[in-house]
């Protein structure tokens, strides 16, 4: 098969010849209840334009057949067009009509028409999900993003069944047990934002209007779906609130009405990523419907995506990124705004500037240190690159690089800019010059030496107080040392920090200025009294790590908790965090700082967060001869802050669920088994059934739960989530055998799903199970090549992340990574960028263990 891979220097070839004109897609899916059934009718026409009549193109379509081409009414033979990835005609006339008819496959993987069949009640469900390139193996089209048109769907289906896409259905007629549904056409837009969902889903209704300045009234139509076995958790009343709350929002914010007429929002299963703006018929992971209790974070995170994911409406969808190299100009602005809209559209999240300094710059900070980190605006030559691009850097730094731009140019330019923005490129594509050309009219500032600094190099600075004090006690001077490659400009905030009457730590003074250069004195801090802790970048204006002078660190060793303020307490978590990760702090010294203040930690995120890094300090960058007794250490804290948090509380939860992520002894395994028995109870702890599973989980692990317990487990939990669960606690058991079924079933067959994928390796790659995984090294690099050139990426990228020996760590380890890429040079560069980040995270856990035995 010739590669899958369209490159940047195609699409631009044929986007300079071609202008679409509109699709007519068909698809008739009457054959998806029936497993046997592999493929489904693709029917796409679409009309186009062409410069230079005589030239020859290709539309791009993955599928097992294709059963007739017609260009402009003369038939083509597929067996000489049709390669199994592309339609290549020739003779091109100035306006032309082509249709291909094809059959295309079911997906297992997520990719193109993913297909589910609910355990709970038989019943089939279909969604689609195509970003960056995965239309393609629905229906045949031009694959690229700055070719937009508007697209007419018409879909047949079982008649039990709805059908949603990005327009309303405009028609419905039934003949033979089948419906079909007749869609209005879209707005122009691009391929990868084209959906359709169907089955017997279960959906809630409702509407949003608004006035709008010239007079009228813009009314949207509002639903939300999920699956009719998730119907009873689905509380779509919160969904539908935020989405009436964010929709007001950006009309304030953005002045542009929302362009796609009405807004679903389905759930879907085995959902490879959080969610997807598919105009008017956005999808999300089904994981968002809460079947058992999750704490407080969950529905922060939940709402923030529903925002996220409104944002692109305008950020993607309404103004689109000509190719991926852009990609930031939708997902940066996005992740941006889900957090800002938190606050701005006054849901009851008020914390969601805590998340973002404590969660989503700890994603940016790890991307931005491994050697294959890139700018915010990328170099990216073909679709391949472009998948994996959707990471920290193009999520995560660049939301904080446009926190930092709103600190630099204010908030008025930069909204200012948007809303120009919008009317300017609307239904169009755009590339980092029109919008900084944009920003520069608003904020009156010359931003190119900003943008070269910010979003066209690559790498994060560190930022370092250095404080020296006269005889006595006041500062005599405080400067910031700027470290890293690039040295930028930083709009800062510096805080300065005492104990109050009661034994907080809260600011007494806060200093904002712009750090450039290597050094940078904060005049106004000379004379005052030296402060208990300096914290840089208070208030997470900048992107940076933050570092301390001596004195500092000493008072968040005995007092990080007593930091009065959530975000300032979470940036110096945040701090001490990067010290472990960067070999400057002992693991166990961070450990004891979990320890000793996590118990008082009042924001859930930050405490989830804890536990996550607190578990990895031990697995990963302790002195492996003290590991067991750091995991003694979290399992016995995990205990002791159980009992004494407050029943029924989000902390509760979070604790018991540590518990169960780090229980080993004979004490804590027997409260496990207690709870799930039944005869232990923690007052207020109520053992749900995702609870019970990560219950099962730990003593799966421990090799205490035996094959009937855990079958009679699923058995009572006959469902998806079950499935899944019950997946991860089997490849969780301690044998050998349990290892050797689950790179199995992933290595040795594609018949599995992707969430199943995921579950076997997540139970395999235990990192406590180091010595029974040691002898799957040595295949997986073996297999590396073979399996990314047979998967498709999302289960191939799963293989080459989740199976990678990271548990082995060690300098023979290492030298198999550099080994494999010393003698694979010419290996996918997207596969090669997998390997050399999961090398670099065994080499950095190499340095953060030297640190640790030190
Ligand atoms: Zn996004």
């Amino acid at each position: 098969m010739p590669g899958k891979n369209l490159s940047r220097d195609e699409a631009q070839q044929r986007a300079s010849i071609l202008t679409v004109d509109g699709y007519q897609v068909r698809l008739d899916v009457t054959s998806a209840p029936d497993p046997a059934a592999a493929t489904f009718r693709s029917t796409t026409t679409v009309a186009f334009r062409c410069t230079q009549p005589g030239a020859a193109t290709f539309l791009d379509l993955l599928a097992p057949a294709v059963r007739s081409i017609t260009l402009n009414g003369r038939a083509i033979d597929p067996a000489g067009a049709f390669d199994g990835v592309r339609v290549h005609v020739d003779g091109l006339a100035a306006d032309n009509v082509l249709t291909v008819e094809a059959d295309c496959a079911y997906s297992r993987t997520g990719e193109g028409l993913h297909r589910f069949v609910d355990p709970a009640d038989g019943e089939t469900y279909l969604y689609t999900h195509y970003e960056p390139a995965d239309a393609r193996r629905v229906f045949a089209n031009f694959e690229q993003p700055d070719l937009k048109a508007p697209f007419t769907f018409t879909v047949t289906a079982p008649a039990a069944w709805d059908v949603w896409s990005n327009a309303v259905h405009e028609d419905v007629t039934e003949q033979d047990g089948a419906r079909t549904w007749q869609f209005a056409p879209t707005k122009p837009i691009s391929t990868y934002l084209t959906a359709v969902v169907a089955g017997p889903y279960h959906v809630a209704r409702d509407h949003y209007s608004r006035e709008l300045p010239d007079g009228t009234t813009l009314e949207i139509p509002l639903s939300a779906m999920c699956r009719k076995s998730l119907a009873r958790y689905f509380d779509a009343d919160e969904i539908l609130g935020v989405t009436k709350l964010g929709l007001d929002f950006f009309h304030e914010e953005f002045d542009y009405p929302y362009p796609f007429g009405k807004y679903d929002q389905a759930f879907v299963p085995e959902y490879n990523i959080g969610a997807m703006e598919n105009p008017g018929c956005v999808t999300f992971k089904e994981d968002f419907v809460f079947r058992s209790k999750v704490t407080d974070a969950a529905y922060e995170g939940r709402a923030n995506v529903v925002l996220h994911e409104m944002a692109h409406m305008w950020f993607g969808d309404l103004v689109t990124m000509r190719w991926w190299d852009d990609l930031w100009l939708k997902e940066s602005f996005a992740d941006f705004m889900g957090s800002y809209a938190l606050i701005g559209a006054r849901t009851r999240y008020s914390s969601a500037w805590v998340t973002f300094a404590n969660q989503r710059k700890a994603w940016a900070y790890r991307q931005d240190q491994f050697p294959t980190t890139h700018p915010i605006t990328a170099d990216i030559r073909d679709l391949e690159a472009a998948k994996l691009n959707f990471d920290g850097i193009t999520y995560a730094k660049g939301a904080s690089v446009l926190k930092q731009l709103v600190a630099y140019a204010g908030a008025d330019a930069f909204f200012e800019g948007a809303r120009r923005y919008f009317k300017r490129h609307a239904f169009g594509n755009t590339e980092l010059a029109d919008l900084l050309g944009i920003l520069e009219e608003t904020s009156g500032r010359d931003l190119k030496s900003w943008a070269a600094a910010w979003l066209q190099t690559a790498g994060v600075n560190s930022l370092t107080p250095q404080v020296t004090t006269d005889a006595e006690g006041r500062i005599t001077e405080l400067a910031v040392l700027q470290n890293g490659d690039v040295l930028r400009p930083h709009r800062i905030a510096v805080g300065l920090y005492d104990h109050d009457s009661d034994g907080s730590l809260v600011r007494t003074a806060r200093i904002e200025l712009d750090v450039t250069g290597a050094r940078t004195v904060v005049t106004e801090a000379a004379g005052r009294p030296r402060p208990a802790l300096v914290l840089l970048n208070d208030d997470d204006l900048t992107y940076c790590k933050i570092r301390f002078d001596d004195a500092s660190l000493e008072t968040l060793r005995t007092g990080l908790g007593e930091i009065r303020d959530d975000l300032a307490r979470a940036l110096a978590w945040s701090a001490v965090w990067n010290l472990t990760r960067d070999g400057l702090m002992p693991a166990r010294d961070y450990v004891a700082l979990v320890l000793r203040f996590a118990g008082q930690e009042g924001n859930i995120g930050v405490l989830q967060s804890l536990h996550a890094q607190a578990k990895a300090a031990v697995d990963l960058y302790a002195d492996p001869a003290w590991r067991a007794e750091g995991g003694r250490l979290l399992a016995d804290g995990a205990l002791r802050e159980l009992r004494g948090a407050v029943p029924a509380s989000d902390h509760q939860l979070a604790w018991a669920r540590f518990l169960a992520q780090t229980a080993g002894g004979a004490e804590h395994l027997g409260l496990v088994r207690g709870l799930l028995a039944g005869s232990a109870r923690i007052d207020g702890l109520d053992v749900d059934q995702d609870l019970r599973w990560s219950l099962w989980l730990a003593l799966a692990a421990a090799g205490q739960a035996t094959d009937e317990e855990l079958a009679g487990e699923l058995a009572a939990d006959n469902t998806a989530g079950g499935k899944r669960q019950y997946t991860q606690c089997l490849a969780a058991r301690p044998t050998p055998e349990a290892k050797a079924a689950a790179w199995s079933a992933v290595v040795d067959s594609d018949e599995l799903p992707n969430a199943l994928v995921e579950a076997n390796i997540a139970g395999f790659a235990l990192p406590a199970h180091r010595d029974l995984t040691a002898l799957y090294a040595a295949p997986y690099f073996k297999l590396l090549e073979k399996i990314w050139a047979e998967r498709t990426i999302e289960i191939a990228m799963r293989f080459v992340g989740g199976f990678f020996p990271s548990a082995q760590i060690g300098e023979p380890t290492l030298a198999e990574a550099d080994s494999w890429l010393d003698g694979h040079p010419d290996a996918a560069p997207a596969l090669r960028r997998l390997v050399i980040e999961r090398r670099d995270d065994l080499a950095r856990a190499l340095r953060a263990q030297a640190c640790d035995r030190a």
